[in-house]
C-alpha cells in the first residue's frame, strides 16, 4: 500500500529504524528511507508499487542511518522486501480465506 509521510513517522513511534534515535522533538530530522533505493533502476526491476509501498519504507535520522538501512546491492533481501509487499496487498486475507475455506471443509 503507499503512504504517506506521517503514517510511516507514527508507525515507526518518531523513532530511528537504524540507530534508535528519538525524532519526534522540534528541530529533531525525521526522513523517510528506502530499503530498496527509489531509483529509476531499482522501480524498473522490482517495479513501483515495491518501491513505494510501506514495507519498502522506514523512518530514519539522518543520512547516515538512511545509507545503511539501504539494501540495493543485496538482491535476496529485495526480493525479501518483494515478498512482504505481495503479502501486504490481499495476501494476508487471501490466505486467511483458504485457511477458512478449508477448516469449514472438514467433517463435510
Ligand atoms: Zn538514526
Amino acid at each position: 500500500m503507499r503512504y504517506r509521510r506521517e503514517d510511516i513517522f507514527e508507525r515507526d513511534d518518531w523513532t530511528c529504524q537504524c540507530c534508535g534515535a528519538y525524532v519526534g522533538l522540534p528541530g529533531k530530522q525525521a526522513q523517510i528511507a528506502h530499503k530498496i533505493p527509489n531509483t529509476i533502476a531499482m522501480r524498473r526491476k522490482y517495479g513501483s508499487d515495491v518501491v513505494n509501498d510501506e514495507e519498502n519504507v522506514m523512518l530514519v535520522c539522518s543520512l547516515d542511518c538512511n545509507n545503511r538501512v539501504q539494501i540495493g546491492n543485496n538482491p535476496v533481501l529485495c526480493e525479501a522486501v518483494v515478498e512482504m509487499v505481495k503479502l501486504s496487498v490481499g495476501g494476508k486475507q487471501t490466505l486467511e480465506e483458504e485457511v477458512a475455506y478449508r477448516c469449514n471443509r472438514i467433517g463435510t
